[in-house]
């Protein structure tokens, strides 16, 4: 049997740098909340896979509807032979997706492949080519969702310029000193300097900002966004590719927004573990690509939508969104305790289970304390994540059907290694 160490070793000689590590450890084996490394160590499971297991690691009922599915056909491509289970997915998104109008889907791989899509059909069907992404935006590591990634090192380092008519504008975050105002009045200087409103096919922004740190919008800013696009004929795209499927507590966190958007990103949670992603757009939006303009080879694998379709139904059965809300609040309790006895602690904040802590210290960001608490929490038994533009901000994307105990004993850890290492 093999060690973490010599598997490290072997990584370091043999995988590209640029596809970096959180935590030095391998897994052999993985179950809900728990995983277990290679030499037999067992954690709890705070990061699921970067918010992709709401329903936990092998849910006996997705694992399941993938073993049937491999039991009748792995692949056809769903461009060459169609399977209703595509059709199925398209149909529970155009339900599960915000907008009181008709709306049609397409499917893919991953959320960068999804925000790209979305991108293309804005484009399609504005005619327009330019794009407004926001300050500390997260939407993936392709050469288009480069360019709308908010965050050049470590994304785009040392790769050059993306590719133009993006143009950024601030997310509001009052704990960091951009106001609602200050972010509409950022729009309006991109219409004032730098391109005219007719010329912009999309704004696009994360309902709460995901690797940029858990900053959520508020229904008032998604209010002024949508009237800006609606008097400007702008597409408002909601990336949900990590706020989707249940985290914050309704099936889409735009349902917590009260306007709906023209197009919808989702992938990660949706498919409990197997890849899929997609777009979801009023109908007429989405029409404006013709046959052969949107697709790939993988995308809507016939694996992944047997997964996506179990991953809705235990949603409904086990009513994961009210115990992501019960969790959420359980979670941000137990943190606004340990944040009283710390000052580094200036925020807990979160929408349902979408739980992060931002760690200041006279009144800056610090983000030295981070990798010393991953590490402890790991040694501990804990994997956590980290996040934020400082990388100062602690996140929790626990599995929603994590057992009480187990949320509890991970909680613990956190409030163990916060006494180590705030001292
Ligand atoms: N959009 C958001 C909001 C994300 O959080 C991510 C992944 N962290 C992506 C897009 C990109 O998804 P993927 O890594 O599957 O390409």
């Amino acid at each position: 049997s093999t060690t973490n160490e010599a598997l490290m070793a072997r990584r370091l000689a043999a995988v590209a740098p640029g596809v970096g590590h959180v935590h030095p450890i391998f897994t052999q084996r993985a179950e809900n909340a728990t995983v277990w490394d290679v030499e037999g160590r067992e954690y709890i499971d705070f990061a699921g896979g970067i918010a992709v297991l709401n329903t936990g690691h092998l849910h006996p009922k997705v694992k399941a509807a993938v073993q049937a599915q491999l039991e009748d056909f792995s692949h056809t491509c769903f461009m060459v032979l169609g399977y209703e289970s595509y059709i199925q997915v398209c149909e529970k998104l155009n339900q599960l997706v915000p907008g009181d109008f008709p709306k049609k889907s397409a499917l893919f791989t991953s959320g960068s492949e999804a925000v790209e899509n979305a991108i293309k059909v804005a484009r399609a069907h504005t005619k327009r080519a330019g794009v407004i992404a926001f300050t500390s935006a997260y939407h993936g590591r392709t050469m288009a969702t480069l360019a709308l990634t908010g965050k050049v090192a470590p994304y785009s380092k040392g790769m050059g310029l993306m590719s133009a008519n993006v143009y950024r504008a601030l997310f509001p975050c009052e704990l960091h000193g951009v106001f609602e105002d200050d972010a509409m009045a950022s729009i309006e200087q991109i219409f004032k300097n730098d391109a005219e409103p007719s010329d912009i096919a999309a704004i696009i922004l994360e309902p709460v900002q995901g690797e940029g740190g858990f900053y959520a919008a508020t229904p008032a800013f998604m209010k002024r966004l949508r009237d800006l696009c609606d008097r400007e004929g702008i597409m408002l795209i909601a990336d949900e590719v990590q706020t989707g499927a249940g985290r914050t507590g309704t099936f889409f966190a735009m349902e917590q927004m009260g306007v709906a958007a023209d197009i919808t990103t989702f992938a990660k949670s949706i498919a409990g573990g197997f890849p899929l992603s997609g777009i979801t757009g009023r109908a007429s939006v989405m029409d404006a690509i013709a046959a052969g303009g949107l697709g790939g080879t993988y995308g809507g694998s016939p694996i992944a939508c047997a997964a996506a379709l179990a991953v809705i139904e235990v949603f409904e059965q086990e009513n994961l969104l009210e115990r992501a809300n019960r969790m959420g609040e359980h979670i941000k309790a137990r943190l606004a305790v340990m944040q009283a006895k710390y000052k580094q602690i200036a925020e807990v904040r979160g929408l349902g289970a979408m739980i992060a802590i931002e760690l200041m210290e006279d009144g800056k960001p610090a983000p030295e304390y981070c990798p010393k608490i991953l590490t402890e929490a790991r040694n501990l038994g804990l994997i956590l994540l980290s996040c934020g533009t400082y990388g100062n901000v602690l996140r929790v994307l626990v599995p929603l059907t994590a057992p009480d105990e187990q949320l509890d004993a991970g909680l613990d850890i956190m409030a163990t290694c916060f006494d180590k290492v705030f001292k």
